[in-house]
């Protein structure tokens, strides 16, 4: 790892936005939900079912979410699809919770609405089809739109029960394992030993092709291996989306086979999947982070079924606690760990140290 003189300038892209990768949605559009009016009426309470199904329209001035400052995701009240981030919400002083604009591409669905003799383009939720307000093109802000949304129609969970909200689908294992290569292994087990969830985040190798490599081998980039981390963790309390979310947040994806100064197919960006499903959450956070444009230039992450890790030499474990002081750490792994101190703030283990 190669300590470079003026690691701030070559060190992009600075204006990415994490907090959005940390709030992304990325598996819900596909699951539509479908219930009959009478199971939707057992579900609902007679408010929400009068909003959502029948297209009522609550008070203005009247709604519990109108005033809400907190931070986190408003999610459909009739299906849980998340909605609206708070960082979307503006005081539009209508009467109703206003939104600039949907968390992702296709959430919401529209429809003319000439009712009431107005001409209007209702909202509804992309999931159940849940009403949810209307929309309209007054808004104040760059997107130019105002969501006027009945509050009855959302739920809200804040900042840090955001994992709870994500991929259901893993809720029957106990433990599972993701292994990922982000450049230097150092930086990416800093970060993953202090997220709630992680059991055990270890340095070591992947992808090549002799057996038991060498730090001193894999660095001259002859055996084809990636520096990786391996991460063990607990599926109801983190989730492969959270960690591929981390995982996009700490590292650059779009420069090929280097992070930073650190150059060779050794610092490549992959992900190693296990099963099916690691596999379509990981190709469904590169689309939507393409979709969005989080970043300037192509995602050049490889995502590839895993086949051996081989754990590096114990100097390389836990590298960051143990040599915090040296440059390498102090320059490039600790702006890393800070800001992923940052981003996920509300998520980091109680007894977190470094
Ligand atoms: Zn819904």
């Amino acid at each position: 790892m190669v300590v470079p003189l003026f690691w701030a300038c070559s060190q992009k892209p600075n204006d990415v936005n994490y907090s959005k990768i940390k709030n992304m949605d990325i598996s819900a559009d596909t699951n539509k939900v479908v219930k009959t009016e009478e199971e939707w009426k057992k579900e609902l309470t007679p408010d929400q079912y009068y909003i959502l199904r029948e297209k009522g329209t609550e008070r203005p001035y009247t709604g519990k979410f109108l005033m809400t400052k907190d931070k986190g995701m408003y999610t459909c009240a009739g299906c849980g699809n998340p909605l609206f981030s708070s960082d979307s919400k503006f005081d539009s002083h209508c009467g109703w919770p206003s939104f600039d604009k949907e968390v992702a591409a296709g959430k919401i669905i529209t429809k003319d609405d000439n009712t009431l003799g107005m001409r209007r383009t209702e909202i509804m939720c992309g999931r159940c089809g849940g009403h949810l307000g209307h929309v309209f093109d007054d808004g104040p802000t760059d997107t130019g739109l105002r969501y006027c949304v009945n509050s009855v129609s959302l739920e809200f969970v804040k900042d840090g029960d955001i994992a709870k909200t994500t991929n259901t689908t893993m809720e029957n294992k106990s433990i599972d394992t993701l292994t990922l290569g982000a450049g230097c292994f150092w930086c990416v087990e800093a970060v993953y030993r202090m997220l709630d969830g992680v059991i055990s985040a270890e340095s070591g190798y992947s992808g090549g092709n002799t057996k038991n490599p060498t730090y001193k081998e894999v660095c001259n980039g002859t055996t084809g291996h990636a520096e990786v981390v391996q991460i063990v963790f607990d599926p109801k309390k983190t989730s492969v989306e959270e960690i591929l979310k981390v995982f996009f947040t700490v590292h650059d994806p779009t420069t090929l086979n280097r992070q930073g100064a650190d150059v060779g197919t050794q610092y490549r960006s992959a992900i190693y999947y296990r099963d099916e499903n690691q596999k379509k959450i990981a190709e469904d956070i590169i689309s939507a982070l393409s979709k969005e444009h989080v970043y300037d230039s192509p995602i050049v992450t490889e995502v590839t079924k895993f086949d051996t890790f081989y754990k590096a030499e114990d100097y390389h474990q836990d590298y960051y606690n143990n040599n915090g002081s040296n440059s390498y750490c102090a320059m490039v792994v600790k702006p890393k760990v800070e800001k992923f101190e940052k981003v996920f703030k509300d998520r980091l283990k109680k007894n977190a140290t470094h």
